[in-house]
């Protein structure tokens, strides 16, 4: 077992790993440029759109989606339907539907979790409980673990929309705990937001906490929180839980992030 040093600065053995969804455990943001990028070139060339105007109609669509991925008073479908329609203008709101079925199947081709992912994450699953921590709208966060067949990875899967506290509260992480029976000190978080996955984790009392780095946000400043250890990419994960009991302490690896290291 990996020997994370926990804050009573008594070694732990970890028991748990919580991993946080978007931009962590699935490329979120990269996939849905992608997917828009893609699903432009196909209205140029398959429906005779200009070039110009295809890439309008995906971008204006893509900033409506991020701003507001989930209405409450409708369907995922006809929310979203209805978010093309407006991207697509009267000229080819005739598309909408039709177009919003495609982006569907392009987003969660390119939202797919890496091979090496899978591997790791079956292959922690062996020594450690994991568990998956999400802020978002319930339906529109529960579709992205059905689609990409998440559930089968996890111990427990919460999302905030469907629970009355979010991250960084440390109720949430406390939740978590209690569904897998470990305690904080035994846990460790991995996320890309220092101001949810992060803090959440340090103020939780976890015994550490993972960043990794995204282009918005590539290194830490002085006042940011500190997490134990920085990392480009989730499968850097396994090195640091298998450096074996004689490694050095936690804290040793925020800080060479800082300098772009
Ligand atoms: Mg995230």
């Amino acid at each position: 077992m990996a020997a994370f040093r926990a804050r009573t600065n008594t070694s732990h053995d970890i028991g748990a790993i919580y991993f946080d969804l978007d931009n962590t455990l699935i490329e979120t943001r990269k996939g849905d440029s992608l997917a828009c990028r893609k699903l432009s070139e196909e209205l140029t060339q398959q429906y005779g759109i200009p070039q110009e105007a295809s890439s309008k109609i995906t971008t204006t669509y893509l900033k409506q989606f991020r701003k507001c991925p989930d209405n409450a008073s409708y369907t995922l479908d006809v929310w979203r339907t209805s978010l093309w329609s407006k991207a697509f203008g009267d000229k080819y709101s005739y598309l909408a539907k039709k177009i919003y079925e495609r982006w569907l199947y392009l987003r969660y081709r390119y939202l797919a979790l890496a091979p090496d992912t899978v591997s790791m994450l079956r292959q922690l699953r062996k020594k450690y409980a994991l568990g998956l921590i999400t802020n978002g709208p319930s339906n529109a966060q529960w579709e992205k673990v059905r689609k990409l067949s998440l559930e089968q990875y996890f111990d427990v899967i919460l999302v905030s929309g469907d629970l009355p506290w979010e991250k960084p509260e440390a109720r949430i992480f406390e939740e978590a705990c209690k569904c897998l029976g470990v305690r904080a000190e035994n846990c460790i978080m991995i996320g890309d937001k220092l101001e949810t996955d992060i803090i959440g984790g340090i103020e939780a009392g976890l015994a550490g906490t993972v960043w990794i780095p995204t282009v918005e946000k590539p290194r830490l400043s002085a006042d940011d929180p500190k997490p134990n250890f920085t990392i480009i990419h989730i499968t850097d994960l396994l090195n640091i839980l298998n450096r074996g009991p004689g490694a050095p302490e936690l804290e040793d690896s925020s800080s060479n992030a800082s300098d772009g290291s």
